[in-house]
Order: structure tokens, then C-alpha cells, then sequence
């Protein structure tokens, strides 16, 4: 028997692969080399195949999955974390949200991104889309894309473009700050970020033409064009509330999704995040297209913005992945995520079958891979190693009898014990490999505190809000 030496095995777990032909594989062994899946499968058939490691990783009690992919987030916003509780969505923005974005620096900018990369990595997060929209200048865009890298973490800086104001954005109360370029320049700044960072880097840029609604129609098309002219997605919000659906349909004489299809701008490049209030027509051209929406399940609940409807939008043929929106809502642990999204569902049909474990994992893994448009989000020979290895002895797991239900309901970030991402061992024992963690807090909150005083929201922090009803 010949043999073959791998970078890396980690043996002694169940594995939970999210490939459907072979879903769990009882007491396996997964070999890693050149950052891929050199094989999966029990320790009996990886002991046949005669396959050493230069670095072999023992486990026990603890569970293999693929790593999750947090589909839509702000990175920036970890510096505005715990901030603006209580408000709702447009105050929230005004007096809050937009007054933060308009006046962080690049410094802070990539402060926040190195700290909510690291929070998403040590919680078992191997691709993020970070929806980057302040400030966008290629400078920032190319840093916060090798500050991820930095981290270890694969993904996306998707761009944020505003380009010229138009009436839907005077009518959503956006700050005029944020839209500074030209429809040209936009196209221009992006097109520069994604020579540098193109399809196929360990962080790509991607375009986000921020909001339908507050987009030039123009800009829109412009945006979809240089995606495919790259190879890359595109991403935007869209149809997150209901106000907004009704301001895009006065100025445009129809609905967001239907005027994204009339305009030929759905396709599998397209990813939208939240997309809660489509029609049954949107949602049949949504999934006729095999287009991307990203649930937000823990935003959308905090800022009361509805709720996704995932069953038809995935019987219609969309691809539902899963996300934690801005940080300053959310955090970037994708287990809440998952068992806020299950909990969510079953409240919005009144039907406890309308969601599963396996479903959120599937969300949180596998779509995400088929938005990603990568080999990613399974755990099959060939595919990128980005696999998280999860304790499963806590006493807040006990007794994990049904494996895959433990993970979505009992689990959380700080359970996740090692993290591999192409290739890499980018955490071990809970600790990065990659980056210095108490620095990277250090900076952060010396950022969050400069950025509080410099955009005047220092009013919001404060040690108690009498509730108005209690
Ligand atoms: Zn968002």
C-alpha cells in the first residue's frame, strides 16, 4: 500500500458533511491538502487508503462541519455595538446609524473589520460578505479586503455604491453625505478594487449598489454589468420593509423585485439581502431566476422589519442563505442566526414543520456555498477545507442525543474549538493562530470611542433607559 501525505487530519469526530449523498459519517477522519479536501470518510477507510499528516488533530465529544458563511454584514458597524436599542428603523438610521457611517475613517473602518472578522472566525464563520459602505474609497475597499485576509477568513467586500442622490433616497431620509461619487466614479472605484481583488482571491470585491430603493436605475444596470464582466456577484437590499416597498412602487409604478426582473437584473449574480416583502409574481420571478436572498433573522426581528417568506421563495427555486446584517444589531455568531431563523419561521407560518435543524444548516452552509459560487459549504474530496471542529461536551449541550438539533439549538460561538479555512488552521483551542486578539480589541475600542465623540452620538450612551412601559 502506498502512502500519501496530507497537511492535515482531524480525527475522533462525527462528521456533518451537508452533502447530501453522505450527510454524517459516524467516528471520521478528514485529510486536508493544498488548502482542499483530500478525503472524508470513517477511520477505517482513511486507515485503507494509507494516508499520513505532517500535523494530525485528535478530537473527542466534538462534531465536523462545514464552516458557516454569513451571507450579508457590516463589519464596520462592530464600533456602533450596543447602540441605538429601542429605536426604530428611520431614527434609528438618523440619529444612530447614518450619523456613524458618514464620519468613520479608514482607521476605525479597519479596526471594526479586523474585530467582527475575528468574532466571526472564533464562531465557527470560514466566508463573509461584508457589505462595506464607509468610506469607499479603493484605498479602504482593498484594505478591509486584505484585513479579512489578515484574520484568515475567505469572502467578499461587497462594495457599497450610492452614486448621485435620487428621489427614492430623499423620500428614505439618506444622509447626502454617503452619496459623494458620480454614477461614473462608483463604477470606475469598483472596477479598480476588483483588478486587485478579483473572482477567485481569498476576499473578492464585489459591486453593492447599496438599496434599490435609493439607487439611480442606471447605476443599478451599470452595477450588474461589471459584475459579469468580472465573473462576480453583485448585492443589494432589497424589499427589508414595507415602507420602502412603497416608496420604490410611487416612484417606479411597480414593485422592487419585478422591476429588478423587467430590467433583466436577476440572475445567479444577484444577492439581496432581507427580502421579506416580495409579492407571489416577485417571488416566482426570484426563483425562476436563481437569485439569492440573505435572511437576516435577528436585524429583522430588532428592527421589526417583517419576516422572510422562506418556503415559497424555496419551492420557486431562490437560494435562501443566511446572514447577521450589521453588528450593531446582530453580532456575528451564526448560531444565533440559525436558531433565531427556525424560531422565526415557525412564528410567521404558525407551523412548527415549516422550518428544521437541517434546514438552518443548510441555509448557513450549502447555500451559502451555491451563492458564493464556490466549492464551499460541503464537505466532500475536492472541495475547499473550510471545516469547523464544535465541542459538543458543554453542559449546556447535555445530552446532544439528536447531533444535528444540539448544533442549531444548544450550541453557540464559544463552542467552536478549531477553524479551518483553505487549508489553514486559522483557530485552535478557540484562540487565532492568525492575528493578536487582545491588540485587535484594543483598537477597537479606542475607535468605537473616538468615532462616538467625532459623529456627535455620544447622547445614546447613557446607563439606563427608564422603559416608557413598565
Ligand atoms: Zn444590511
Amino acid at each position: 500500500m502506498s502512502e500519501q501525505l496530507v497537511d492535515i487530519i482531524v480525527s475522533g469526530a462525527d462528521i456533518v458533511t451537508m452533502d447530501p449523498a453522505n450527510p454524517v459519517i459516524k467516528g471520521g477522519e478528514i485529510c486536508v491538502l493544498d488548502g482542499k479536501i483530500f478525503a472524508i470518510g470513517t477511520s477505517a477507510e482513511i486507515a485503507a487508503k494509507g494516508i499520513t499528516a505532517k500535523q494530525r488533530i485528535e478530537v473527542s465529544q466534538s462534531i465536523v462541519m462545514p464552516g458557516m458563511i454569513d451571507g450579508h454584514t457590516h463589519l464596520f458597524q462592530n464600533l456602533g455595538k450596543t447602540l441605538g436599542d429601542g429605536l426604530a428603523l428611520l431614527p434609528w438610521l438618523a440619529r444612530f446609524m447614518l450619523p456613524l457611517a458618514a464620519t468613520i475613517n479608514e482607521k476605525e473602518a479597519l479596526a471594526a473589520i479586523r474585530l467582527g472578522a475575528l468574532h466571526g472566525v472564533l464562531c465557527g464563520t470560514t466566508s463573509i460578505v461584508d457589505n462595506h459602505y464607509a468610506p469607499v474609497d479603493s484605498r479602504t475597499i482593498i484594505d478591509a479586503a486584505n484585513a479579512m485576509e489578515e484574520v484568515g477568513v475567505r469572502g467578499a467586500v461587497a462594495r457599497g455604491i450610492f452614486g448621485p442622490m435620487v428621489e427614492g433616497g430623499i423620500r428614505m431620509n439618506c444622509d447626502e453625505r454617503l452619496f459623494k461619487y458620480s454614477a461614473a466614479e462608483e463604477i470606475e472605484i469598483t472596477a479598480e478594487c476588483i483588478a486587485e481583488k478579483p473572482s477567485g482571491s481569498l476576499v473578492e470585491v464585489w459591486p453593492a449598489p447599496e438599496n434599490v430603493v435609493y439607487l439611480d436605475p442606471d447605476l443599478m444596470m451599470a452595477c450588474d454589468e461589471l459584475a459579469q464582466k468580472h465573473n462576480v456577484s453583485w448585492h443589494a437590499h432589497c424589499s427589508e420593509s414595507q415602507f420602502e416597498v412603497e416608496i420604490f412602487q410611487s416612484i417606479y409604478g411597480k414593485r422592487p423585485a419585478k422591476w429588478l426582473h423587467d430590467n433583466n437584473l436577476l440572475s445567479d449574480r444577484t444577492t439581496l439581502a432581507h427580502g421579506i416583502w416580495f409579492d407571489e409574481e416577485e417571488v416566482s420571478l426570484l426563483g425562476q431566476a436563481g437569485a439569492t436572498l440573505i435572511h437576516n433573522p435577528i436585524s429583522n426581528q430588532f428592527l421589526a422589519s417583517g419576516i422572510i417568506k422562506l418556503g415559497p421563495l424555496m419551492e420557486a427555486g431562490a437560494n435562501v442563505a443566511l446572514g447577521t446584517d450589521g453588528v450593531a444589531v446582530a453580532g456575528q455568531d451564526m448560531f444565533e442566526a440559525m436558531k433565531s431563523s427556525q424560531m422565526l419561521q415557525h412564528m410567521r407560518e404558525l407551523d412548527p414543520e415549516s422550518s428544521s435543524a437541517e434546514l438552518v444548516l443548510c441555509m448557513a452552509t450549502r447555500n451559502g456555498g451555491r451563492m458564493m459560487k464556490k466549492k464551499i459549504g460541503q464537505l466532500k474530496e475536492g472541495w475547499a477545507a473550510d471545516f469547523v471542529v464544535v465541542d459538543m461536551s458543554g453542559v449546556h449541550q447535555q445530552p446532544p442525543t439528536r447531533p444535528v438539533c444540539c448544533l442549531t439549538q444548544s450550541t453557540r460561538g464559544s463552542d467552536v474549538q478549531h477553524v479551518v479555512i483553505d487549508g489553514q488552521l486559522v483557530v485552535e483551542n478557540g484562540r487565532s493562530t492568525k492575528v493578536d486578539q487582545d491588540k485587535i480589541i484594543a483598537d477597537a475600542l479606542q475607535a468605537s470611542s473616538d468615532l462616538i465623540d467625532r459623529a456627535g452620538i455620544r447622547e445614546l450612551v447613557v446607563d439606563w433607559f427608564e422603559p416608557k412601559k413598565h
